[in-house]
């Protein structure tokens, strides 16, 4: 390709809001054969809000104040709804100590003297919490859709918040676009297998892979990449660096974490999911015209 027809291509792209943070970018994205999509604020709106808050012990509102409380320094879209939902029921928040975020796991900090942990079942099983009382209450929130967040003060197990997301209105277009493309749609997500599955299926996707740690995405794309197939993922999250620097392609998505941003060699700004499908498009397009 010229590079008249690259300029030309990236102006286009701009007025879309697609940002292409390398000329090469565009040449690669129209050869690639698989497109990884992240759940959380990618194929999902990731404007979680609280569905339930189930205490084991005490009330719901102390369980969502010390959860909430650890949350407020977290940029994670779930942790945000806790946030928000304790705000809106008049909870007052108390600064966390000593906070910690670990991606694609969950938050502990210290809040009114007391250790809390907030995030997935393997998080909180890794801290050597006992998880056997919670198990009903994670199941019930999962069979509803919704993504479990566990809560435990002080080493004890202590109540389970359940997170209800929707899917993005246009996820199964976009998906059914790549598909007809001949380009293979995949969800890796660090969530439940049993919600990842309900998000796939809204979308339309066949093949997903499960309750990932932001090195098992970078992992999954590799394994994709064997025998040299090019790949391309798009992700919104600090946990989805990575793997979008992993891919042929990282696509951003969304406001987008910084560190998204940063990884990535084309920006999408805006949350729709089918400017993926122009972007494609357009590189297409650029390099046709010039071949
Ligand atoms: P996804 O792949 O769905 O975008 P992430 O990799 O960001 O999700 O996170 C994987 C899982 O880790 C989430 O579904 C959630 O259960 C948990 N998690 C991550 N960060 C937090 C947090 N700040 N608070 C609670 N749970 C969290
Ligand atoms: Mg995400």
């Amino acid at each position: 390709a010229t590079p008249l027809a690259l300029i030309r291509a990236s102006g286009e792209a701009a007025a879309r809001g697609i940002l292409m943070r390398s000329g090469e970018a565009f040449q690669v994205f129209r050869n690639v054969r698989a497109i990884a999509f992240d759940k959380t604020g990618t194929l999902t709106e990731g404007k979680p809000a609280l569905a339930g808050c189930h205490a084991l012990a005490g009330t719901p509102s102390d369980l969502l104040k010390l959860a909430a409380s650890a949350e407020h320094p977290s940029e994670h879209p779930l942790a945000r709804a806790i946030v928000s939902a304790a705000r809106q029921q008049g909870i007052r928040l108390s600064e966390p100590e000593g906070f910690v975020a670990e991606p694609g796991r969950g938050v502990r900090a210290r809040v009114e003297g007391h250790d809390v942990l907030v995030g997935t079942s393997r998080f909180l099983a890794e801290q050597g919490i006992d998880l056997t009382p919670l198990h009903p209450l994670v199941e019930r929130v999962q069979r509803e859709g919704q993504t479990a967040v566990l809560v435990a003060i002080d080493g004890q197990a202590a109540g389970v918040l359940g997170l209800a997301d929707r899917v993005k209105a246009d996820a199964r277009a976009t998906i059914e676009a790549f598909r007809r493309r001949g380009i293979e749609p995949i969800l890796l997500s660090g969530d439940h297998r049993r919600v990842v599955n309900a998000v796939a299926a809204a979308a339309g996707i066949e093949v997903v892979r499960a309750e990932m740690l932001p090195a098992d995405k970078a992992a999954a794309i590799r394994e994709l990449q064997h025998g040299g197939v090019r790949v391309a993922m798009v992700g919104d999250g600090i946990n989805d660096a990575p793997a979008l620097m992993q891919a042929d392609v990282g696509i951003a998505i969304g406001a987008g974490t910084d560190i998204a941003i940063e990884a990535a060699d084309i920006v999408l700004i805006g949350d729709r999911l089918s400017a993926l499908v122009d972007a494609y498009e357009l590189a297409r397009r650029s390099y046709r015209l010039t071949a």
